[in-house]
């Protein structure tokens, strides 16, 4: 797998936590992927690009990256590195907690590859099933927390995980702050944040889904329209 930079402002240590990230992910895990592209700012939408790129654009989503199924150039992972450290205070900048938070992302895309790629295998077998399914999300996610698990062994990273819990919080209450002050746009934003950090939190994602629906005045994509999030226990 090659790893393309096409960051423009980001600084050199960027490139060896990216490198760090990827030696937690098992090899055979990566076969397939062609390249890794990182990204400090999403390149403007064009007529052939994916229905959800083009809306991410115009909406300025925060997005910490994406998985390309394979095409003439083979698969490829992109990751926005410009919105990763976004999560990530100054101060944990060049810690163990940012390559944590990189390798989350970097496996949860890895996660969708190996679900993708089974579903090749099982078209070899005459089923043409290409397309994610519903359970390719979770598997993902399940795909990720293995990883995070085994790093979480050695101790500077169940130290940086500690933080990382920490940081959770924080971009929680500062959502919930912006949330009362109407701004929904900066809420939607920081639980997403929040629960990038911490996917398994279930309260996070509701309140980033009912804040995202609420600045996009879609009330109809949410299923509890107009509830308040919900507060941490
Ligand atoms: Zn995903």
């Amino acid at each position: 797998m090659k790893v393309v930079n096409e960051c423009k402002r980001l600084h050199s240590a960027m490139l060896w936590q990216v490198k760090r990230s990827i030696s937690w992910i098992f090899p055979g895990d990566l076969e397939g992927i062609s390249f890794l592209k990182l990204i400090d700012e999403l390149e403007p939408a064009r007529e052939v690009s994916d229905h959800w790129y083009k809306k991410a654009v115009k909406n300025e989503d925060f997005i910490l990256g994406w998985y390309k199924a394979a095409d003439r150039s083979g698969a490829s992972i992109t990751l926005h590195i410009g919105d990763i450290y976004k999560c990530i205070p100054r101060v944990y900048r060049w810690t163990p907690v940012a390559t944590l938070i990189i390798t989350q992302t970097l496996a949860h895309e890895v996660g969708h590859h190996i679900s993708r790629k089974k579903g090749q295998a099982i078209g070899l077998t005459g089923r043409q099933d290409k397309k994610a399914d519903r359970e390719e999300e979770t598997r993902a996610y399940v795909y990720a927390a293995k990883v995070m698990a085994r790093m979480r062994r050695r101790l500077h990273y169940r130290l940086a995980a500690w933080a990382v819990s920490d940081l959770s919080q924080w971009h929680d209450v500062r959502a919930l702050l912006n949330w009362r002050e109407g701004k929904y746009k900066e809420a939607a934003d920081g639980w997403y944040k929040s629960w990038v950090i911490d996917p398994d939190n279930e309260r996070l994602r509701y309140n980033y889904w009912l804040a995202k629906a609420k600045c996009d005045r879609d009330l109809t994509s949410c299923k509890h329209p107009g509830d308040a999030p919900l507060d941490p226990q």
